[in-house]
């Protein structure tokens, strides 16, 4: 159903302002012309791809002198030249009449496009999911809302005023490839290789997208509430869970757009947005819990369906998930937010210091593009990066704290230990543990305990972790590796937690998302800060005294770097806050 070239025209009715536009089919933008009294149109030719013909429009939209047809022609071709220069134009004249279609009668689709953001390419399937039966020519309907000005529509790339390529989806404007493309014939169609997995965003394709009007709420499109939501919880929070939450829903009522939410690794954070939620929902809103990981969206859509029963819910992840409903409380990872424009209320973010997320700029405006204008976003997480607590020490950001866990126990504050883990020159295959290695080892296995033993490279996985499972085996500690290239980590983490394994040398894929009793944790060369920042080492130390037993965590470096010690300042910062607040028994 794509049109691979647009035209460009000029439409002209006597008494009427001359009227420039594009279109995928001049016979649509002729019926509606034909309503609004207009009696010719000049149409150039031949067409060409829509991020050509889409920066001509712009330009002449602003030339006041092209509304005579021969000057029209005249500064369109000599636009045109710059972009292909060898090509010939013409301009033909059609009285609007013998052009329009007779009769033209598409459906009402107009707010089935707000708040998203869809390819051209993604349209079909909005449309199946909407019980909309497919004719062949549903962009003619498309073109018909856009001449309305009830849907937007660019070029997914395209150029910027200094000629520089960008993704209108996903703001790149590096990764974007020049190529011979077979879909609209140019030999300089250009390509954006960042979003890619999303589908291909292209300059030859249109990109849909219509905010939700600002006076509209979401029953326009979705069955309002039928009384106050209360969220269903079968514990009740922690005092400063409780705290938390009355502080997300005072700045719902606020002028403030951006709340974080800072808790303590384990206090439970989740269910503090409950309310504000359950808040937002009864104000006829929409609400996105946007999270990176996919294996945290399916693990959340029970919880969050438990705890709203009666609310729709759509979840939204790649390779699954229902891509194309509606709902008031929209779950999704912060790639499926590439799709929304403008549509949600309250956006709440949890686990912003995640990988995807972090450090990835396309998602950053996919998020931020998500939220209607005047919305309110929630960032909730353990460990925030570095602008996020400026922000909060600059007082432009407010936020709260949960800085305890249920059982009042302060969080396990990491000790430094100054060791080489490899000493002299001795070559890797004759490496023996440390002895503060072998005593971490033993004294675990003796008292029944787990272990993690952290390493920051699949290099240096290999290399010690090898040779440690070869060391503990032989003491009848037995142990396995675990990291991104290892199969059946389910089966490693199991036996594990069923005490088949003593421990587990692993890579930062265990940084987060488990809870072991009984834990102790050691990070070897926990200097190397290009995997272990302060977000890392604080997730790690946070594995460990998650059910309020005691426990270990040693970072073992020869230099303690800058990191190492700012986790510890930001743990002790948070038991100080936790005990001050009387919500922690003891401060360490
Ligand atoms: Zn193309
Ligand atoms: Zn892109």
């Amino acid at each position: 159903m794509l049109s691979p070239k647009y035209f460009l025209y000029l439409a002209t009715g006597a008494g009427l302002q001359p009227r420039i536009e594009m279109s995928s089919n001049p016979r649509v933008d002729a019926f509606y012309l034909n309503q609004l009294g207009y009696q010719e149109m000049q149409i150039l030719r031949p067409p060409q791809p829509i991020w050509i013909v889409e920066i001509l429009l712009r330009n002449l939209q602003t030339n006041a002198n092209i509304l005579f047809p021969a000057k029209f022609l005249k500064l369109a071709s000599s636009l045109l030249q710059e972009y292909l220069p060898h090509l010939k134009y013409t301009m033909q004249r059609h009285t609007i009449h013998e052009l329009r279609f007779p009769e033209f009668d598409p459906p009402e689709l107009e707010k089935l496009f707000w708040g998203r953001l869809l390819l051209g390419t993604e349209v079909p399937e909005l449309l199946r999911v909407n019980g909309i039966e497919l004719p062949w020519d549903a962009e003619d309907w498309l073109q018909y809302q856009y001449l309305q000005s009830t849907l937007e529509r660019t070029a997914a790339v395209s150029i910027d005023i200094l000629g520089i390529p960008f993704c209108r989806r996903c703001g790149e404007s590096k990764a974007i490839m020049e190529d011979n493309c077979m879909f609209c014939g140019s030999r300089h169609c250009l390509t954006c290789t960042n979003c890619q997995t999303m589908g291909l965003a292209k300059s030859c394709i249109p990109l849909y997208f219509q905010s939700f009007p600002p006076s509209s709420t979401a029953s326009e499109t979705l069955k309002p509430p039928k009384t106050p939501i209360q969220p269903q919880l079968d514990f009740e929070l922690t005092p400063p869970q409780k705290r938390a939450a009355a502080a997300i829903v005072d700045f719902l009522a606020s002028e403030q757009r951006q709340f974080l939410v800072w808790a303590a690794c384990g206090a439970g954070k989740t269910e503090v947005s409950y309310g504000a939620i359950a808040k937002t929902l009864s104000e006829n809103a929409k609400v996105l819990f946007a999270i990176p990981r996919k294996d945290v969206v399916v693990e959340l859509l029970p919880r969050i369906q438990h705890a709203f029963p009666e609310i729709e819910i759509v979840a939204l992840y790649g390779g699954g998930g229902e891509r194309f409903q509606d709902a008031p409380l929209t779950l999704a990872t912060t790639h499926q937010c590439l799709r929304f424009y403008q549509s949600f209320d309250l956006v709440i973010l949890d686990e912003a210091d995640a990988y995807p997320y972090d450090g990835s700029a396309m998602l950053h405006y996919a998020v931020n593009r998500a939220l209607r204008p005047g919305g309110h976003m929630i960032i909730m997480t353990a460990t925030p990066g570095k602008s996020l607590i400026q922000k909060t020490r600059s007082g432009t950001l407010p936020y709260v704290s949960i800085p305890a866990r249920y059982h009042r126990k302060p969080l396990i504050v990491p000790q430094i230990s100054k060791l080489k883990t490899r000493s002299g020159t001795n070559p890797i295959s004759s490496w023996a543990p440390p002895a503060l290695i072998q005593q971490f080892l033993l004294g675990c296995h003796q008292d029944s305990r787990r272990a993690l033993i952290f390493l920051p490279t699949l290099k240096s996985i290999a290399e010690y972790g090898s040779a440690l499972i070869k060391w503990a085996v032989a003491r009848d500690i037995p142990g396995a590796i675990i990291h991104s290239k290892t199969a059946a980590h389910e089966d490693a983490k199991s036996n594990l937690l069923q005490n088949k394994l003593c421990f587990l040398v692993t890579s930062t894929i265990l940084e987060r998302g488990i809870t072991i009793p009984n834990l102790d944790v050691l990070v070897l060369e926990a200097d190397n800060e290009k995997v272990f920042d302060s977000q890392t080492l604080i997730q790690i130390a946070g594995r460990v005294g998650r059910l309020g037993e005691t426990g270990r965590v040693i970072f073992v470096a020869e230099h303690p770097s800058y990191s190492m010690k700012e986790a510890l300042k930001i743990i002790r910062d948070m038991n100080r806050e936790g005990f001050e607040l009387g919500y922690l028994d003891s401060q360490e």
